[in-house]
């Protein structure tokens, strides 16, 4: 065949293949159209998971009637002038392709009014050929509904996936969309079925309690404000409390725009180490502002990418933010608060619909029981357990606690004003040593224990190259090794806290793990840490002399965040005043 130019049709049936990948995708432009004609109320309604139809109405600007047209050709916009316009984009949209890619592929009709005109224009367009536009009754507003998506891309229609999950990935978009947008009115209904509602009153908190309901919304803390980076961060997080199975929780944005940027999430992620158990994800929304000189959202058509030009800053820029705010609202595991009532035990799916607050006083937490499920020997007691609601300061209180001895030669038993506190002694340990490496290391100082007779270490060859890239690394934590002919190395010292037995062991594990990104030194450090701090520390059914219980606490007493050991499990857990005069019928 020869070289042509393709005809109109066949090249945004093309492009639409990028814009419009799924019925989301459709809900994505029609929302973001929306937010840049200004709209305060956004509704959306689909039905068969947006397969069958998808209404997007909006109160914003309109389209004047001359225009209407317009707008269904590609590359036409009103929102990008010249090339230099791309630096600085303010609004959603600026490709122009939305609109003719979803006519392309399916049946449109548009209606729309312009302020401060009394007719709206109607346009109904099919396939991208135009079938009727004329004046026509309607709101100030615009209402475009898209029925029978890919109805002559038979291949693109099988390769959806059933409504239900269609309407999931719209959900997300929703959710998405009316967090970044707190100002605005969301309302998304599904089969008729009212799924999500924003009140639009500008606050995050507010748009989280229509997305998540509002005890979780409730329970949010904010981000604690300060320059702790290069990039401003702002937002509300959940406690170690509120954990999900899956990542559906967290909601990240740069300059207003959702992504799912590697970096971020695992920033997040990292800040949440050690605050919950392993394949736990935390609900946060999180909103990171970044001058428009240093992001690219023009990598894919439907913009859901977004280049960094400094990785490494909005890393360390959301980690710290995020950790320093968990730091700040240390808790500590309070026994006895889900006596009686209904105890629900997971909040997993609630973000579902938008509802009154559900859950009534002291029972609203006790989704903690599934961290607790995972704690073999607590089984039927499973439900006596939930984190303090009050996130009660269990730093300060540590300070006082009173020793009063030993169970098990496992727990130490302590008492404050408030209660008793139980200290697991090999967590609570474990913690205090793991935060001293992690603190000497983060600082490049550790303190170093030299092998009066260095251990000859043999490495495979990998083991070599990693070696030999990771000196510096491995110098930071304490680690002083030399090349000793072929495939060993003589260990010459170690961290002072290191058994001299675990060394191979360690090492083992530290020269398995590539670094090769900067947040993956945190990671290594992290890992090695809790490794030395669990072998190293006091065990369960060791016998404690008071001095000893006692020092264990003072030492907790100074940590920033003493309430979970490396795992996330709890160092200690607390029983108030206030239930054991409701257990012995006091109150
Ligand atoms: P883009 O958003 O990239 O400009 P679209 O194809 O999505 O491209 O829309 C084309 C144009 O149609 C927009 O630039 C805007 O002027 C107009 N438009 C689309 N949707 C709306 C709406 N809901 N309200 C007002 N104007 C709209
Ligand atoms: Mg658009």
């Amino acid at each position: 065949m020869p070289i042509r130019i393709l005809p109109p049709h066949v090249a945004s049936g093309i492009a639409a293949g990028e814009v419009v990948e799924r019925p989301a995708s459709v809900v994505k432009e029609l929302i973001e159209n929306a937010l840049d004609a200004g709209a305060s109320t956004i509704t959306v309604e689909v039905t068969e998971g947006g397969m069958e139809s998808i209404r997007v109405i909006d109160d914003g600007s309109g389209i004047p009637s001359d225009e209407v047209a317009e707008a269904f050709k590609r590359h036409a916009t009103s929102k990008l002038n010249v090339l230099e316009d791309l630096e600085h984009i303010q609004t959603m949209g600026f490709r122009g392709e939305a609109l003719p890619s979803i006519a392309s592929v399916s049946k449109v009709q548009m209606i729309t009014r312009p302020l401060g005109s009394d007719v709206a224009t109607l346009l109904e367009v099919e396939g991208s050929q135009v079938l009727r536009i004329g004046p026509s009754a309607g709101p100030p507003g615009t209402t475009v509904t898209v029925e029978e998506l890919f109805m002559n891309i038979p291949a693109r229609r099988k390769y959806l996936r059933t409504a239900t999950s269609e309407t999931g990935r719209i959900k997300r978009i929703v959710q998405d969309l009316s967090l970044a947008s707190s100002g605005i009115k969301f309302e998304f209904y599904s089969d008729g079925r009212e799924i999500l509602r924003t009140p639009g009153t500008g606050s995050v908190k507010d748009a989280m309690a229509g997305v998540f309901g509002t005890v979780i919304a409730t329970s949010m803390v904010e981000i604690v404000d300060a320059p702790l980076g290069p990039y401003g961060v702002r937002g509300l997080i959940g406690p170690a409390s509120i954990t999900r199975g899956n990542r559906t929780g967290i909601h990240l944005f740069v300059n207003g725009r959702s992504t799912q940027h590697r970096a971020l999430s695992i920033a997040l992620e990292e800040a949440y180490h050690g605050f919950l158990m392993t394949n736990r994800f935390p609900v946060a929304v999180v909103f990171l502002t970044i001058p428009s000189a240093e992001v690219d959202f023009n990598v894919h058509p439907s913009k859901r990418e977004v280049r960094l030009l400094r990785e490494g800053d909005v890393f360390s820029s959301v980690s710290r933010s995020v950790r320093q705010t968990l730091m700040a609202g240390s808790t500590v595991f309070e026994m006895g608060k889900a006596l009686s009532g209904v105890v629900k035990t997971d909040v997993e799916d609630s973000s579902g619909t938008y509802s009154p607050p559900r859950l009534h006083d002291g029972f609203a937490r006790t989704e903690t029981a599934s961290y607790l499920g995972s704690a073999r020997d607590l089984t039927d007691q499973d439900s006596l357990f939930s984190e303090d609601v009050a996130q009660a300061n269990f730093k300060s209180t540590l300070g006082m606690l009173k020793v009063v001895g030993q169970v098990a030669n496992t727990y130490v038993v302590t008492e404050a004003s408030d209660g008793i506190y139980i200290v697991d002694q090999h967590a609570g340990h474990e913690k205090v040593m793991f935060d001293k490496l992690m603190l000497q290391w983060g600082k490049g100082s550790p303190e170093v224990q030299p092998l009066l007779d260095p251990i000859v270490y043999e490495m495979t060859p990998d083991q070599v190259d990693s070696m030999k890239e990771s000196l510096t690394v491995l110098e930071e934590m304490g680690f002083f090794l030399e090349e000793f002919g072929g495939d060993s190395c003589l260990v010459r010292a170690v961290p002072s806290l290191v058994s001299s037995s675990s060394i191979p062991k360690l090492l083992d594990e530290l020269l398995e793990v590539k670094r090769d990104r900067f947040w993956e030194r945190f990671e290594v450090h992290y890992g090695i840490a809790a490794s030395i701090a669990c072998h190293g520390s006091i065990r369960a059914g060791q016998t404690l002399s008071h001095g000893e219980m006692v020092g264990l606490v003072e030492a907790l007493a100074e940590l920033e965040n003493p309430g979970h050991c490396p795992h996330g499990r709890p160092t200690s857990i607390r029983m108030g005043i206030g239930t054991l005069g409701k257990q012995f019928k006091r109150i």
